[in-house]
């Protein structure tokens, strides 16, 4: 059985353009639409964290003097191999994380190589201040340089776009790069290691698996990493922070999110249910821009109520290959029972009632029913927290200070959304909500030109977009006395 699971899984490291086995303790895979182990992946050991860095820290001297249009080609060909093996990577991401397939296949690993592709063009692109003489006798230039060895640390939830929307940018600009996958889902990113293996120069990008304590944090702390980029958990990121400082690293962190959706009296309603109904619990909920966190206008509220309660209830939950499936499990059986109690913390106080959903779905998988949780208020758990699951709450506002002041009194700053026909209204409330993105009458939607990426506790730092580029590079003063 052993054997047989090896053959279908690609289970190894990649270190110094070595496809090895971890030396550490062994990880179970587990399919979350069933509970069945896939396979087991062996952690790095701390001397292949530190070989793989070597490697990275080795190769940064060459890979930073290639041109961009040497570093464009081969993003270009990662694209290719993303593409080429589309149904390979699809399946291999839904059954390690239960999504649908047909989203895995039609909606993640286009938008991943596009990712690819843009950085491709964006590497050859980059601009900046003229050169000149700033001080009489003296030319001054502007250089951007890579930064060097950085430790990419990715999340569960989509495990290849995570990895492609932090090496992509990173490799592009120079740098050398050690990706460590979340322990749940290493998958795609190994099987994507061993495919760029084949197009990267020796030791440029280096795949080390593990958890967090005991692969992640020596990563964090090693002296020749110079950066860490972490898609995570609040806690994750301070966490990173503490051990960066010990050698003053750059950090680069998109954390989670409780997205405020602002729906106005006078907004298409259809329109914000259908939105609701898609962008709230896509990838069950499991999203830090989810549309969860509602705010309906009083005359609108009792029928936002209503049609979204059943727009949520008509959601089809099954598994991976389930005819006309929307719903796939949560990742495991840990973050359902989370979120059961935080619907079951909002049910006994009493002022909330769930509409639809509030239970564990049927199937051996850990499926978690779409829910609504109506009469939220402000000051409530599941108004002010993350729930990362098919939860969506929704609360009465009356006016339009009150629906920016509640929207904003959040720890949260990542995505937000307003759905109004007033283009005044919507342009006036998205001015002044401190989020990273603002969506009007729409939610989710993203794109590898713009950026992605949060304020206050949902970290700092750009995903996607030019804005990446900058932070994965160092502007520098090159002077010269004439
Ligand atoms: P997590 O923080 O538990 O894990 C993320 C990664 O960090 C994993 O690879 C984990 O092994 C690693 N890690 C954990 N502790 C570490 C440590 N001490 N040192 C180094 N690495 C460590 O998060 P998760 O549960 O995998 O993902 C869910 C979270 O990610 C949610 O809070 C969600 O909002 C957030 N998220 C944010 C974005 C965004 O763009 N802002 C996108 C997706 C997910």
């Amino acid at each position: 059985m052993a054997g047989d699971r090896k053959q279908t899984f690609q289970t190894e490291l990649l270190i110094d353009q070595q496809l090895v086995a971890g030396e550490g303790p062994v990880e179970p895979i587990l399919n979350p639409a069933t509970g069945a182990v896939l396979c087991e992946v062996a952690e790095a050991s701390q001397e292949q964290v530190n070989r793989a860095v070597s490697a990275a820290h080795r190769a940064f001297d060459g890979w930073s003097q290639t041109t961009p249009a040497e570093r464009s080609l081969a993003l270009l060909r990662l694209a290719d191999l993303v593409e080429a093996n589309a149904e390979r990577f699809a399946r291999l991401e839904s059954l390690n994380c239960g999504k649908p397939y047909a989203r895995a296949l039609g909606d993640e690993i286009p938008a991943i190589a596009d990712c690819f592709r843009y950085f491709a063009g964006a590497a050859r692109c980059m601009t900046g201040s003229i050169a000149g003489e700033y001080l009489a006798g003296h030319t001054s230039m502007i250089r951007r340089d890579p930064i060097g060895v950085v430790a990419s640390i990715a999340p569960w939830n989509y495990p290849l776009m995570m990895a492609a929307w932090k090496t992509a940018p990173a490799l592009a600009a120079g740098n050398t790069v050690v990706l460590k996958p979340s322990e749940q889902t290493p998958l795609t990113a190994l099987l994507f290691a061993r495919l760029a293996a084949d197009v990267l120069p020796k030791g440029v990008l280096n795949v080390v698996c593990g958890r967090g304590n005991s692969v992640g944090q020596p990563l964090v702390e090693h002296p020749q990493v110079r950066m860490v980029s972490l898609t995570g958990d609040v806690s994750t990121g301070r966490k990173i922070l503490q051990a960066a400082s010990a050698t003053l690293k750059r950090t680069h962190l998109e954390l989670g999110g409780k997205a405020p959706v602002i729906v106005f009296d006078d907004a298409d309603i259809a329109e914000v249910v259908a939105g609701v109904r898609t962008f709230g619990y896509y990838n069950a909920g499991q999203d830090c821009t989810a549309a969860c966190r509602i705010y309906a206008g009083a005359k609108t509220y009792d029928r936002v109520v209503a049609d979204l309660t059943s727009a949520a209830a008509s959601l089809k939950i099954g598994t991976q290959d389930e005819e006309g499936v929307e719903l796939g499990p949560l990742i495991s059986d840990r973050q359902r029972n989370r979120v059961a109690s935080f619907v079951e913390r909002a049910q006994m106080q009493g002022h909330m009632e769930v509409t639809t959903g509030g239970r564990l779905a049927a199937g051996a998988g850990f499926f978690y029913e779409p829910t609504v949780i109506a009469g939220a208020r402000q000051e409530d758990e599941i108004v002010q927290r993350e729930v990362f699951g098919p939860v969506v709450s929704v609360t009465r506002f009356t006016d339009v200070e009150q629906v920016i002041d509640w929207a904003n009194s959040s720890e949260y700053g990542l995505a937000s959304s307003v759905w109004t026909r007033d283009v005044a209204v919507a342009m006036q409330v998205a001015r002044r909500l401190q989020y990273g993105c603002t969506w009007i009458n729409t939610h989710f939607m993203l794109a590898n030109e713009m950026p992605h990426g949060g304020l206050k506790s949902s970290g700092y730092g750009k995903d996607m977009s030019m804005y990446a580029l900058e932070d994965y590079t160092v502007p520098r003063h090159v002077m010269v006395k004439l």
